[in-house]
Order: structure tokens, then C-alpha cells, then sequence
């Protein structure tokens, strides 16, 4: 057999493939350029001089080496072949999640430089001649100051990239490489005994592994924590990588910590412009980044000088990938963490279980921030019983009422529904009828706005009928309340006012969002309505009132995380209220005034609920005291999905430490139009689990009926859909 090299390949399949090695052989860690099939693919050498595993003759060779060196160091190639196996991901998929597209195509290295935008003296005689209007205008503008790089203009002024491209073409601004100016770095302010002493035990673990819990409610000051340690891992020539669940979080993150440490920031989320993306990415390689911030795939940056890893908000399930590698940032930052002998803070306001289980372990170490430094006191909480109450649009009268008092004062007040949309039903109230998904057998969703019915499952859109399809009666009935309706009822109670809605339809913009919220930084009197996009990000020292319409959904669901999720979204929508000096209230109106969760998440808060749900997590052996994964089935044909299902559990080895529950539809047995089914796998320690789903997977790929089904492996599944 000849000494071959072995390369990860972006296909979906669970292998690597052999090729006859260049002249002159080529490193681990590199891109080569290799014939496939018919095609030609850039993969990465995971194996050289190995024994080739297929016979010689059906051998190819490497067609060009991309790199002089290896692209990726020693640990990511370790920490990838570890999470490719632990997530039973094919390899090629997890090389093509670490590594920037402009780094995956047969192209060399672009250049790594930052990029600076700079006035050409066609554009200062333009800015002189005030020729521009808008957008272009305000770029001239910002520009004639100082050059400037993306991250800055992004901060600056939103929608500068239309603008931009426009005075690009007309030769009025251009492109340099450079580094752009950093404000010099702000003062940082004392830090409270229990922050200090959570900076003491990180820093006390610099140079070795050792995960860390920072547990703070919202406001405490968790960030300020992060930036103290970040800016001693700068001071100690060392990188840190930030880990953030969503890329709305980050301008106001990425500001604070521009101005505090004084240095550039590198961004890295998906959103970015390849060529940005790929950059950043370079420049962490280098170890020119020394401060990193991302979301879930920032995990994956290269850290060659690595100090500290932080993951915010660790509990936020936007962390976990839910398709093709089905990995989890928190997790692989604690792998990645180990590898590079760095300690990993996870901060949060509610921990996940999984977390909490591991302090109560004594594998985490944890701190606490108690007091919020800038608040006067901690928010009040109170239950509004909704039964027998004459509601307006599914506001009580207490609710308006405290409404009415918050915007009174001249302070803000946040409505929050999670249900984007009119209304969840549009009913004939004549024969019962109502408007449904065919493809999902739910009901559609009334955009009243819009005037069209939406699937929230599948994304289907259907006309608003005129009349019942059925009886024919004119009677449609929108049931239940979405944003856009509380919206609605909101301006029509208090018109005086501005009511501002934030969800997913009014921000689909990237800087939306900011822009939304921005507005209301000076504290004129507002209501804002919206979704869970309103639990995090920016802070508005002027909202005072929280209202929490309907969180019953949560309380009688299937799935067993639910009490948990519900328990988090309460307290971190709760902690957006009275922030700054002003007291905050927060209201919470429900069916179920006496149910347990929320009456011990009242009474105790989110510690004591959580350990209550920990309790019931270990007595049912549901995880963390037990591990799961899931096969997902899915086919235009139900008998395609039983069949693939009953092979499937067949193929399972007898195993007395691996329970089965299965095979069974999905909650969601019908979803744009395809049957749905799955079959769950637990086992006590995760060990007997994985040594099973290996060799399971195989078994599957090679089954007669999986030709006529999709289907995927979920190993620590976070929800069951
Ligand atoms: P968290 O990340 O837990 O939500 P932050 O770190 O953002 O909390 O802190 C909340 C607010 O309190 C911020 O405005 C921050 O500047 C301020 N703050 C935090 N720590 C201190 C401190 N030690 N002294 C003064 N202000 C502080
Ligand atoms: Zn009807
Ligand atoms: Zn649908």
C-alpha cells in the first residue's frame, strides 16, 4: 500500500478520503485541491504518510497544495476531529463550519490586513462641494475625519454599505490597507468586592484549564467583569475569544469594548461580508486579534496566543447549530478551553441545568454578583390573575392601568408576547372552521398588516379569505393576540404615546434593530411591544415596566425543557426593567396564578427554581442526569418513515445501559408536508451511548430504506422537534 495523504471533504458523509500526496508531500493542517467524482473540492490534510486504506490502483493524486504550511494549527485539527466525532458530524462539515468560505475556495490567502474606507481628493472636492445628499453625505462626512474601518462605520452609521459601494464606483472614496484609529482607552470603574473577587479566580487561572460560572442577574455587571479580565489577559500579551449568542448584542458589546481596552475588536458572525469574515479571521490566526467577538461559529477562530475564552448568556440555545453539524459553542469552547490550558467563564443571569449541575459537581467554579451596582433596588414582581378579568385584546385592566402609570411619569414600559403576527387563529365563528397549513395541519398565523395568513412552521403564505371556505359566512374571527395586535391595542389606548414593536418582522434589517431601540436612549416616554428579542441587548435606563402577557404556553408543555426555557425568558425579560436609578416593576399575567414554577420563581427566584427543576430532572433521569440523542426521520411518505424507523431500532445492539423510547412521531408529526418521526437513545453515562452510536450510524447509512428518508443524529439534543 502507498503512503498516502487523508483529507476532509465538505460532503455530507461520515469519511475522509485518500489521494496520492504532491511532489514534495504537503503538512497536516493544510488545503488541497482534489479531484472528486467530477468535480474538484478543496479539503483539508488530516492525515499524511498514513497507509492507504482502499487499494492503489483506484488512487488519485492531490491536484495543487493551497498552502505553504499548515492553514490550521495543531489544536483546532485536534479539537475538529474530536467535536466531528463526539457530534457524529462528517468530518469535511466540520472543517467547512471552522474555516471562512473565502478560506474554502482554490484561491490563495487573501490579503489579512484590516481595510480603512479614505476620502480620494475627488470625494473631499465632492464633501466641499456638498454634492451628496443621505446616507452618502453622512459617509463623506465621517470619512473627511479619519479613515475608517468596518467595525467603526458599522457603529457609526447604519446602512453604510449601500452608500459606500456607491461612492466606491464613483471613485470619491477607495480602500487602503491600514489600521484605523482606536479612541483612546476609557477608564474602567471600580469593580464591587464580589466582581473583584470573580476577576481574582479567573485570573488566578490564567495559564490552565478550569470552567467558571459567573451568575448575576442582569445589570450586576457580569460584562465588566469580562472586560477586567480581558484587558489582563491583554496586558499579559494573551488573545481572548467572546463568545455572544446573537449578532443583535453585539455593536453596543463591541463599542464597550473598543473604548474601554483601547484596542481593535475583531467581529466574526455569519453576517459579515466574506471578505471581512475571512480577515478577521487571518488576523486572530496571526495573533494580531487580540480581542475576538462572535456567535456560535467564532468558536471555531484560531487562538495561537490564547488567554481566556468567554461565553455570555451560556444558557441561550442560539449556541447550539440545529442542522448538518449539530455542535454546541458552549460545549466545544470548554473542549477548545482544555486544549489550550486557558480558563472558560460562562456568565449568565440563568444558568443552564446542565451548568448548574456541573458546579453542584464541583467540576465549575462559581461566582455570584448579587447587587446590581447601578440599580437602586431589585424590580418588584407581581401575578396578574387573568381569570374572569374583562380583557382588551388580551390586556388586563391592571395591565393598562400600570401602563397608563409608567408612561404617566415619563418612563417607558415593555410589552412582551412571544408570538410574532396578529393573531395565532383566524376562526369562523359561524361552523368552527379555521384557516390551517395544509403542508403542517397548524394553524396559520393572521399578519393582519401584511394581509396574509402565515405558516410560523414552514413559512408558507396563503391569501386572507374574503369568507369562511367553508360555510361561507363572513364571520372570520382573529383568536388570541400576536405583537402586531398588542401593538395595535396599545396605540389605540394611549395615542399620545409612541409604541414601538420589536420582533423578527420589524427587524429583518441587520441594523434595525439598534436603530429601534437607539431612539429610545434619551428617555421620552414609550411603550415597546415585541418578542423575545426584547430579553437582551441594549439597555434603556428609562424603562421602568415590565409586562409579560401569556407565558402559559410554557407551562403545560411536552417537552421536558420547558419549565426550564420558561423560567429564563421570565427572568431575563424581567431584568430589562429598572436598570438604572429608577425602580422597575415587573407584572406577569396568566391563567395559572398558582402554578408551582411560577410561584416559586416569584418567591425565590431563578436559583431556587432551577434547583426545584434540577430535582425533577435527576428523580425522571432526564439530563443532565442522563444523555440522550435523537434520530430524526422525515419522508413525503409516512410508510417510508415507519419502515426506516422499525429498521433502525432493529439495528440497535441489545444493551442493557441504552434505553429506547420509539419509534414514535414527532411533536411535530407533519411539517411542510413531510411526516416526521423519531426514536430517542438514553443511557445513564455517556460512554455505553457513544460506543453505540458509531457503529449505529454506519449501520444506518447502509439500510435499503434510508434511500427513501432524511434523516439526521442529534446527540444532546436541546429540544425534541
Ligand atoms: P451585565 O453584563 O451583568 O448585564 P454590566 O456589566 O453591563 O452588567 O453592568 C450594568 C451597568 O452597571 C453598566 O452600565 C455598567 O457600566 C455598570 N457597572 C457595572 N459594574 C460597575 C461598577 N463596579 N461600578 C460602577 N458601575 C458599574
Ligand atoms: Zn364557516
Ligand atoms: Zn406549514
Amino acid at each position: 500500500m502507498p503512503a498516502v495523504v487523508r483529507v476532509a471533504l465538505p460532503v455530507p458523509l461520515a469519511r475522509l478520503f485518500d489521494y496520492l500526496p504532491p511532489a514534495g508531500g504537503v503538512a497536516v493542517g493544510s488545503r488541497v485541491l482534489v479531484p472528486f467524482g467530477r468535480k474538484k473540492m478543496v479539503g483539508v490534510v488530516v492525515a499524511a504518510g498514513v497507509e492507504a486504506s482502499v487499494a492503489g490502483t483506484r488512487l488519485r493524486s492531490v491536484l495543487r497544495t493551497l498552502d505553504e504550511g499548515p492553514l490550521l494549527d495543531g489544536e483546532l485539527m485536534h479539537t475538529l476531529a474530536w467535536a466531528a466525532d463526539y457530534w457524529l458530524a462528517a468530518p469535511g462539515e466540520a472543517y467547512a463550519n471552522a474555516l471562512p468560505l473565502a478560506l474554502r475556495e482554490p484561491r490563495p490567502l487573501p490579503e489579512a490586513a484590516e481595510l480603512l474606507y479614505a476620502l480620494t481628493a475627488a470625494g473631499q472636492s465632492a464633501r466641499d462641494a456638498g454634492s451628496r445628499r443621505g446616507a452618502s453625505r453622512a459617509l463623506l462626512d465621517i470619512l473627511a475625519a479619519a479613515p475608517r474601518d468596518a467595525g467603526q462605520l458599522d457603529l457609526a452609521l447604519s446602512g453604510w454599505r449601500a452608500a459606500a459601494r456607491r461612492l466606491q464606483e464613483t471613485g470619491l472614496i477607495e480602500r487602503h490597507a491600514g489600521a484605523a484609529d482606536i479612541a483612546t482607552a476609557m477608564p474602567a470603574p471600580v469593580l464591587g468586592a464580589e466582581q473583584a473577587a470573580a476577576v481574582a479566580a479567573v485570573a488566578g487561572a490564567f495559564g490552565r484549564f478550569q470552567p467558571f460560572l459567573l451568575d448575576g442577574v442582569t445589570g450586576s455587571g457580569k460584562t465588566e467583569v469580562y472586560l477586567a479580565l480581558i484587558a489582563q489577559a491583554l496586558a499579559a500579551g494573551r488573545q481572548s475569544l467572546l463568545l455572544v449568542p446573537e449578532i443583535g448584542l453585539a455593536p453596543q458589546t463591541v463599542r464597550r469594548l473598543r473604548e474601554r481596552l483601547g484596542v481593535p475588536v475583531e467581529v466574526i458572525h455569519s453576517n459579515l461580508a466574506e471578505g471581512e469574515r475571512a480577515r478577521a479571521w487571518l488576523r486572530a490566526r496571526s495573533g494580531e486579534a487580540r480581542v475576538v467577538l462572535g456567535t456560535r461559529s467564532a468558536v471555531f477562530t484560531p487562538l495561537p496566543q490564547a488567554g481566556l475564552i468567554v461565553v455570555d448568556e451560556e444558557h441561550d440555545g442560539a449556541y447550539k447549530q440545529q442542522e448538518g453539524f449539530r455542535y454546541h459553542a458552549r460545549d466545544l469552547a470548554l473542549v477548545r478551553g482544555r486544549a489550550l490550558g486557558v480558563p472558560v467563564l460562562l456568565g449568565s443571569a440563568t444558568p443552564s441545568l446542565e451548568t448548574l449541575a456541573n458546579v453542584l459537581a464541583g467540576r465549575y467554579q462559581a461566582s455570584h454578583l448579587r447587587a446590581r451596582p447601578a440599580a437602586a433596588h431589585p424590580p418588584q414582581v407581581q401575578i396578574i390573575d387573568m381569570r374572569a378579568q374583562r380583557l382588551d385584546h388580551g390586556l388586563s385592566p391592571a395591565l393598562l392601568a400600570a401602563v397608563a402609570d409608567t408612561v404617566g411619569r415619563g418612563e417607558q414600559a415593555l410589552v412582551f408576547k412571544n408570538r410574532r403576527g396578529y393573531a395565532p387563529v383566524l376562526l369562523c365563528h359561524a361552523c368552527g372552521w379555521h384557516a390551517e397549513c395544509p403542508r403542517c395541519e397548524r394553524p396559520l398565523t393572521l399578519h393582519a398588516r401584511r394581509r396574509v395568513l402565515v405558516c410560523h412552521h414552514c413559512d408558507r403564505h396563503a391569501a386572507v379569505p374574503p369568507a369562511c371556505p367553508s360555510c361561507g359566512a363572513a364571520d372570520l374571527k382573529p383568536q388570541g393576540q400576536g405583537t402586531e395586535r398588542l401593538e395595535e391595542a396599545l396605540a389605540a389606548h394611549f395615542p399620545d404615546v409612541p409604541v414601538l414593536r420589536i420582533d423578527r418582522e420589524t427587524t429583518r434589517r441587520r441594523d434595525a434593530f439598534e436603530q429601534l431601540l437607539g431612539g429610545l436612549g434619551d428617555g421620552q416616554p414609550a411603550i415597546l411591544v415585541g418578542t423575545q428579542m426584547l430579553a437582551k441587548g441594549h439597555d434603556l435606563p428609562n424603562l421602568t415596566l415590565v409586562a409579560i402577557v401569556g407565558v402559559d404556553e410554557g407551562l403545560f408543555s411536552v417537552d421536558f425543557r420547558a419549565g426550564e426555557r420558561l423560567a429564563q425568558l421570565v427572568v431575563q425579560v424581567a431584568g430589562r426593567a429598572g436598570r438604572a436609578r429608577k425602580p422597575g416593576r415587573v407584572l406577569l399575567q396568566t391563567h395559572h396564578p398558582d402554578h408551582p414554577l411560577l410561584r416559586g420563581l416569584l418567591a425565590h427566584g431563578y436559583a431556587a427554581a432551577a434547583r426545584g427543576l434540577l430535582a425533577e430532572r435527576r428523580q425522571a433521569m432526564l439530563p443532565p442526569y442522563s444523555h440522550q440523542a435523537l434520530l430524526r426521520v422525515e419522508a413525503h411518505q409516512h410508510a417510508a418513515v415507519d419502515a426506516f424507523l422499525a429498521e433502525a431500532h432493529a439495528a440497535l445492539p441489545a444493551n442493557p445501559a441504552l434505553r429506547v423510547a420509539g419509534p414514535m412521531p414527532a411533536p411535530m408529526p407533519l411539517r411542510a408536508g413531510r411526516h416526521r418521526g423519531q426514536l430517542l437513545l438514553e443511557a445513564d453515562v455517556r460512554g455505553p451511548l457513544h460506543a453505540v452510536l458509531r457503529p449505529w450510524q454506519r449501520a444506518l447509512a447502509d439500510l435499503p430504506s434510508a434511500r427513501r428518508v432524511r434523516w439526521s443524529l442529534d446527540v444532546d439534543p436541546i429540544d425534541l422537534y
